[in-house]
């Protein structure tokens, strides 16, 4: 391995239930030049359709559940799941593309994805677990954003108790009461 490959670089992992503001939050970390200097956001492969507003290979790359079952075999994922019968997974160029540019991942993955990553990297990894401060927040902010179906809508709300439950496990969590405040905090431990 050459010195540039063992250059030291962190993983944030970023989780939280559907409707806490994670994407947002991330999002408007990115926006922000200090850290789009320092950060790279892995895109996700899934199995799940497009949404209105995402855009292919910004959000995610979409694609059929045949070629993920095939990065699922060419072991070219380093963790995926199934979450609400879809695959999610992120590719493990993420970590060559960042140690390439200099800089740390940041990971917007669900629970069990950030366990996986959290096991494999140790020390190398920090995780942030984002919850609203009421489960009636996260219901509102589901049905007002318009891009999922009623029974989507109560899929995710059902999976929220789970992974509120996995909380604990973080190093940090944040609450998203006021998105400025959440996003001064957010950047405070990214920093
Ligand atoms: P959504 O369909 O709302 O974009 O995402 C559903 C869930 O999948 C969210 O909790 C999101 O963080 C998670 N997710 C997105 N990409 C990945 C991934 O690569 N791996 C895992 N384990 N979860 C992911």
């Amino acid at each position: 391995m050459s010195n540039e490959e063992c250059r030291p670089f962190r993983i944030w992992i970023v989780s939280g239930p559907s409707g806490s503001g994670k994407t947002t939050l991330c999002e408007a970390v990115l926006k922000d030049k200090a850290f789009k200097n320092r950060l790279l956001r892995s895109v996700s492969v899934t199995t799940r359709a497009l949404r209105p507003g995402e855009r292919e290979g910004r959000d995610y790359h979409h694609v059929s559940e045949r070629k993920f079952l095939s990065l699922i075999r060419r072991k070219a994922l380093l963790e995926y799941e199934n979450i609400f019968g879809f695959y999610y997974g992120t590719p493990k160029q993420i970590i060559v593309d960042a140690q390439a540019a200099g800089k740390d991942v940041l990971l917007c993955v669900d629970v069990k994805g950030a366990q996986t990553i959290r096991k494999f990297f140790g020390k190398k990894a920090t995780s942030i677990f984002i919850k609203t401060p009421h489960l009636k927040t996260l219901s509102e902010r589901l049905k007002k954003r318009c891009t999922e179906d009623k029974k989507e809508i109560e899929k995710r709300l059902k999976r929220v108790k789970i992974e509120l439950s996995y909380s604990k496990k973080y190093d940090h969590v944040v609450v998203n009461d006021h998105i400025d405040k959440a996003l001064e905090k957010l950047k405070s431990l990214l920093t």
